[in-house]
C-alpha cells in the first residue's frame, strides 16, 4: 500500500525554501514552442575541444574513482600556480586550496563551517538565487544588504547592516543578476572592513574570466584577494569553460577554514568528479579571450538597444543585464516578464533575485540573431 506517508515529514529547513518564483518562470516558458530564451544562466558555447578530449582520455585512462577529498594532485597544482600568477598568493603556509563540487559546493561548505544558529550572513540584494537560502539550509540568518540604485555592495552599505552576530559577508563580482563589477578600491574597502571586524569575507568570482575590458584595472580583474588572503575566494570552471555540468569549483583561503571545509566535504560530496578534475588540469592555459570579446559585443548590443528606453545597470561582466521596468508602464518585474512571454521572449523577473520586483534579468548567453530579435521585442514593450 502506498500513500501512507505525507509531506508533514518534510523538515522545517526544507519548507523554508521557496522556489515558486523560479518555477513560475519555467512554467511560463514551457507553454511556448520556440521562445527567444533570454533567461538561461549558462554559457551557449561548447566546452573547448582540448578539454573535451582530456575528459574522454581521463575516462579511458581509468580516472573514474574517488580522488583525495582536497582534490586531485595535478588540478590542485595547476590551480595553485594559476592563483600564484594571478593574485600573488603563495600556498607555503597559512593559505590552502580545496577543489569543490561546483561553486555551489564551496558556498555550502563555508556556511557549514562558520555559521551557528544565531549567526548572521550578509548577502547582496539583488542576489544569486541560492544566496538567501544558504543560511536557512546550513544555519543562521540571512541579512540582505540593499545595494542601492547603483547596485554596488560597498563597505559603507555592508557596515550599516553589520551586527555583533555577523560572521560572514558574501560578495559576488561580476554579479549575477546585475553584471556589475566592483572596482578594486571598493573591494579593498570590503576586505579591510571585514578583517577589522573579524568577519569572514567570501567573494564569489565564478564569472572572473568574463570581465569586460572597461571593468578591468591595469588589465586585471579587480578582486579583494589582491589585498590579502584573509578571506575566502571562490571561483569555478563551469561558466568560464562552458562545463557547468562537470561540477567543478575551488575555494582558497586560510588553512584552518579550508581544512574545516575539506572535513565536511569528506562527509558530504566526498570529492569533486574525478574525470572532470583530470580534464581541467590544462583549463587555465586555454585562451578564452575571443569568446569573452564576443560576449562583450553582446553586452554592447543590449546596452545600445535598451539604454534609451530604460535604465540598465552598467554591466562589466558575466552574461547578464539588469533592466528596470520604467515607471510609466505601471508594471512589476513579474508582470513585465509575463507580458514578454506573451510576445515569445523569456526573461526572469527581478522579484526572483530581489525583495523588490522592479527589474528583469536578460541573459545574453544566446546567439546574436536571437538576442537581436529578443531585444527588439523588449524595446517595443519598454516603450509602452
Ligand atoms: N555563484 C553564482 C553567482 C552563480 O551565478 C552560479 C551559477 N549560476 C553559481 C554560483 C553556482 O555555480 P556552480 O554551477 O559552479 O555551482
Amino acid at each position: 500500500m502506498s500513500g501512507s506517508l505525507s509531506e508533514d515529514l518534510l523538515s522545517q529547513r526544507s519548507q523554508a525554501i521557496d522556489v515558486s518564483g523560479i518555477r513560475r518562470v519555467f512554467q511560463l516558458g514551457a507553454q511556448l514552442k520556440d521562445p527567444i530564451n533570454l533567461s538561461i544562466g549558462q554559457p551557449d558555447f561548447p566546452v573547448p575541444a582540448p578539454l573535451k578530449q582530456a575528459a574522454i582520455d581521463a575516462i579511458a585512462e581509468d580516472c573514474n574513482g574517488y580522488t583525495l577529498t582536497a582534490g586531485d594532485g595535478p588540478l590542485l597544482a595547476a590551480t595553485r600556480s594559476h592563483l600564484a600568477g594571478d593574485l600573488g598568493w603563495t600556498f607555503d603556509g597559512g593559505t590552502d586550496l580545496l577543489i569543490t563540487s561546483g561553486t555551489s559546493g564551496a558556498l555550502q561548505l563555508v556556511y557549514m563551517s562558520v555559521m551557528n544558529e544565531d549567526s548572521e550572513a550578509i548577502v547582496p540584494d539583488p542576489y544569486f538565487v541560492i544566496y538567501p537560502n544558504l543560511a536557512p539550509m546550513f544555519g543562521g540568518r540571512t541579512v540582505l544588504c540593499d545595494t542601492g540604485d547603483d547596485l554596488r555592495m560597498t563597505a559603507e552599505r555592508v557596515e550599516r547592516v553589520m551586527t555583533d552576530k555577523t560572521r560572514l559577508v558574501l560578495v559576488n563580482t561580476p554579479a549575477n543578476p546585475t553584471g556589475v563589477v566592483l572596482n578594486q578600491r571598493e573591494l579593498d574597502d570590503l576586505y579591510d572592513l571585514c578583517t577589522a571586524r573579524g568577519v569572514l569575507l567570501v567573494c564569489d568570482e565564478i564569472y572572473d574570466l568574463f570581465t569586460f575590458d572597461d571593468a578591468l584595472e591595469g588589465g586585471r580583474f579587480p578582486s579583494p584577494a589582491r589585498r590579502g588572503s584573509d578571506m575566502l575566494l571562490i571561483r569555478g570552471l563551469g561558466k568560464n569553460y562552458g562545463c557547468t555540468g562537470w561540477r567543478l569549483g575551488y575555494a582558497a583561503g586560510p588553512d584552518w577554514l579550508i581544512q574545516s571545509m575539506a572535513k565536511l566535504q569528506q562527509y558530504t560530496y566526498v570529492c569533486a568528479p574525478s574525470m572532470a578534475q583530470r580534464a581541467c588540469v590544462g583549463a587555465f592555459d586555454i585562451d578564452m579571450s575571443s569568446t569573452v570579446k564576443r560576449f562583450q559585443k553582446r553586452r554592447d548590443m543590449v546596452m545600445d538597444a535598451l539604454s534609451d528606453v530604460t535604465e540598465v545597470a552598467p554591466c562589466g561582466g558575466a552574461f547578464y543585464a539588469w533592466a528596470k521596468v520604467p515607471g510609466h508602464l505601471g508594471l512589476s518585474g513579474t508582470a513585465f516578464a509575463t507580458k514578454a512571454v506573451d510576445h515569445n521572449v523569456l526573461v526572469i523577473p527581478g522579484g526572483v533575485f530581489s525583495e523588490r520586483d522592479t527589474h528583469f534579468r536578460i541573459s545574453f548567453a544566446c546567439d546574436e540573431d536571437r538576442l537581436r530579435a529578443g531585444l527588439d521585442v523588449l524595446r517595443t514593450l519598454l516603450r509602452g
